[in-house]
């Protein structure tokens, strides 16, 4: 079994080809789980196209991967951004073959204290910037023959966090979204899948009180947070042919978390 210790040394492991060829792109890149999943399927042979609010950290981070791959700026809440990364990454390579939808934000409160900005903005990142990217990724695809899109949901889409409505409708919406899209596109080729990530070690979860942080730790079977690489592992799965077959589903990757 690999040692969690090498996940997090991604530029040190073996390089494979399973995605050579494939253009991707990955919303909220910049950071996190999405500059994870970035580097994960340029390691499986993929260019990327890094979508980020932050185009500066989106290229930065780009520039460490082999390649063609790019940062390109990106607020996912935009119509037009969003069409403007499908044109830009068109221009550059012809087609997408990936997409994946991780851009996210969160403003926990609670129901008393919760504001209307506040729901607005999560259902907004999250839903609309989902909803877009299916939207113009799809119609690419389809025109290209086929394509997979990955949507990046949360545990709290599934079992519902305290302090945080705004955020667990907004995943759980992901959810319904990701099947309604899934059954539409089946036929074009296109399939659309979600991963619902537990506890993960990124910047957004570094924001916890050390308390919050080691409360939820001992709640998950496996008695450890997750590793952004670990989530990154099933987008390779959902992007690649090894999930030829698999359309609409929701892969949990949370140390099982909320089974
Ligand atoms: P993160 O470290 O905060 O990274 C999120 C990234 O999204 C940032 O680079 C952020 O850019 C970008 N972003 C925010 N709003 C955007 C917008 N409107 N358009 C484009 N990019 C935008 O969060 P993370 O933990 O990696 O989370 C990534 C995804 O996994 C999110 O969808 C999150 O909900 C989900 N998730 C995370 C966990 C976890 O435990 N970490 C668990 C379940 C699900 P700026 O920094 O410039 O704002």
């Amino acid at each position: 079994m690999r040692d969690v210790e090498e996940l997090v040394e991604g530029e040190e492991r073996e390089r494979t080809g399973l995605l050579a060829g494939r253009r991707a792109v990955v919303t909220g890149a910049g950071q996190g789980i999405g500059l994870a999943i970035a580097r994960e399927l340029s390691r499986h042979g993929a260019v990327v196209a890094l979508a980020d609010l932050d185009e500066a950290r989106a290229t930065t981070a780009a520039a460490a991967l082999p390649g063609d791959s790019f940062g390109v700026g990106c607020d996912v809440t935009s119509p037009d951004d969003v069409r403007g990364a499908v044109d830009v990454v068109v221009k550059q390579w012809g087609g997408v073959d990936i997409w994946v939808n991780n851009a996210g934000v969160t403003r926990d409160a609670s129901l008393r204290r919760m504001t209307v900005e506040d729901f607005d903005l999560v259902i907004g990142v999250h839903l609309r910037g989902t909803w877009l990217g299916v939207k113009e990724a799809s119609a690419v695809m389809r025109d290209n023959g086929g394509g997979s899109i990955v949507n990046i949901s949360s545990m709290s889409g599934k079992i519902g966090n305290p302090g945080q409505t705004n955020y667990s409708a907004a995943k759980a919406g992901i959810v319904g979204l990701t099947k309604a899209a899934a059954k539409e596109l089946a036929h074009h080729g296109v399939r659309v899948n979600a991963v619902q990530p537990g506890l993960i070690k990124t910047p957004m979860t570094a924001a916890m009180s050390a308390e919050a942080f080691a409360a939820t730790e001992a709640t998950i079977p496996m008695k450890r947070a997750g590793e952004p690489e670990e989530v990154a592992g099933a987008v390779v799965f959902l992007a690649s042919d090894l999930s030829s077959y698999v359309t609409g589903s929701v892969i949990e990757v949370g140390g099982g978390r909320g089974m």
